[in-house]
């Protein structure tokens, strides 16, 4: 399977292409390999992961380079990729060590009652291509910290960064059969992953199209499930916020991986009496961002993807056009590079443009203008999706009352910048089920044993 650039086009490797078959070995192997780790202690799964948190860390510059090389992204997002993705490894190998049980109160003196936690046992991941290396940490750190085995199929855009985690896994000491990466065909190996009864989980980050289907694929067996899929967020300016501070935080926000990313503002609601200010300080920003080649160090947007991507990104600009909108800044591709797409923004986006609907995956910042509070909590809550949301405003009864309002699995006030391995990262609505990250992101790889003990 041939891995390209998608700054240039050019092949920069080839990595097998398995399938079903090998799938099913790999889900075998990890069962065999399970029998063992499931036993080791906590402190020896803390000890390892931190040696792989290590040895991610001592390889950042390497990592970051094969990231950029075959993902798009400037080499400074992409190292910073890295150390956040060592942060899920470092913050899971701690969490190995704070597993606990319970004892419950008895409702009456003949019997005792305990709870322990067992690791689900072998698991399956299916990730994305936007965050090639920090969203397979992020699976594998608390499946391997709580005693589970992982196998991991990569997104077929983004293996390298994979297999090199893979690999630095192996000199870490991880143990062969309890982390295997396996590259290839997405439907037959995701088909064999949720078919096999060994797999008794499944963690996926990607589109909600595809999470619903595995789904209803995890259904014969009643696998459990953790989904992390798409977003449409919402960011909202009111007057009484920092005009500001707002801009320079949606800059970060809304263009880290070229827009590329699921937490990423998709629609950006003003207050009428600051829109002035906001436009022209954003158009300002947006200027200068210097779209380029990940590897070039002037570079602070790269790419996108693939052609698929910038297709959508050209769609969704056209659409906004008939129903009114402007271009302020931006708007095409570059003739002369296949995926590099300009900075975009649109003002007087109409409420019902596909990208107010739908998640434009790409560097468009679509202005809609809003008059109060109330109207600005309706259009926020107008979609399918939950995942994050963004508010900016110095009145802390106005952000309380938005913040109930708003239905978001995360929400950032007065920021733009919201992940973290100590946070939970999630979405409600049609963005997923579970968590990743902070204390819960070990519990999905566990399951509660309750033990009733009678007295003779
Ligand atoms: P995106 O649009 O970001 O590529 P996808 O949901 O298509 O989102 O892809 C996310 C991950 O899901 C990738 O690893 C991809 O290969 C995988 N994938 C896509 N289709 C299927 C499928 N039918 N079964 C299993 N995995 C799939």
């Amino acid at each position: 399977m041939a891995v390209d650039n998608p700054s240039t086009g050019e092949i920069i490797a080839r990595v097998p292409s398995m399938g079903a078959e090998e799938t099913n070995k790999a889900i075998e192997h990890a069962a065999q390999a399970f029998t063992s780790w499931r036993k080791t202690s906590p402190s020896e799964r803390a000890y390892i992961l931190r040696q792989w948190y290590q040895l991610i860390l001592n390889a950042k510059a390497s990592l970051a380079h094969i990231m950029s090389c075959e993902q798009g992204k400037p080499l400074t997002e992409a190292s910073a990729e890295i150390e956040y993705a060592a942060s899920y490894v470092l913050w899971f190998a701690e969490e190995a060590m704070r597993v606990q049980g319970e004892v419950l109160s008895s409702a009456n003196n003949q019997q005792r009652l305990i709870v322990t936690r067992a690791p689900v046992g072998v698991c399956a991941a299916i990730t994305p291509w936007n965050f090639p290396a920090a969203m397979i940490t992020r699976k594998v750190a608390p499946a391997l910290a709580s005693g589970c085995t992982m196998v991991v199929k990569p997104a077929q855009q983004t293996p390298l960064t994979a297999l090199a985690l893979g690999e630095l896994a192996n000199q870490a000491g991880i143990p062969p059969g309890v982390l295997q990466i396996i590259t290839g065909e997405a439907t037959a190996i995701g088909g064999a992953m949720t078919a096999n009864s060994i797999v008794k989980k499944l963690s996926f980050t990607g589109s909600t199209k595809i999470g619903s289907l595995l789904m209803r694929q995890c259904a014969n067996d009643v696998k459990k499930l953790s989904l992390e899929l798409g977003g449409n967020a919402p960011f909202i300016v009111f007057d009484k916020g920092d005009v500001a501070h707002a801009v320079a935080e949606l800059m970060k926000a809304k263009f880290r991986n070229a827009g590329q990313t699921c937490i990423s503002p998709n629609r950006v609601y003003v207050q009428k009496t600051v829109k002035e200010p906001f436009t022209r300080a954003l158009v300002d920003a947006v200027s200068k961002l210097k779209l380029g080649d990940g590897l070039d160090p002037k570079t602070t947007i790269g790419p996108l993807i693939d052609e698929a991507a910038v297709q959508k990104v050209e769609a969704h600009i056209a659409n906004a056009q008939t129903l009114g909108a402007r271009v302020l800044c931006g708007g095409k591709r570059l003739e002369s590079q296949r995926n590099w797409f300009e900075p975009t923004i649109l003002d007087g986006v109409a409420t019902n443009a596909q990208c107010i609907e739908e998640e434009t995956f790409g560097p468009l910042v679509p202005l809609v203008i809003f008059d109060t509070e109330e109207e600005v909590i309706a259009l926020a809550n107008n979609t399918p999706f939950g995942l994050a949301a963004y508010l900016f405003s110095d009145d802390i009864h106005q952000v309380e009352r938005v913040v109930n309002e708003i239905e978001s699995g995360m929400i950032g006030i007065n920021t733009g910048v919201i992940s973290a391995a100590n946070a939970p990262f999630g979405g409600v609505k049609a963005s997923g089920l579970g968590r990743e990250g902070a204390h819960i992101g070990i519990e999905e790889y566990l399951e509660m044993k309750y033990q009733c003990y009678g007295h003779k």
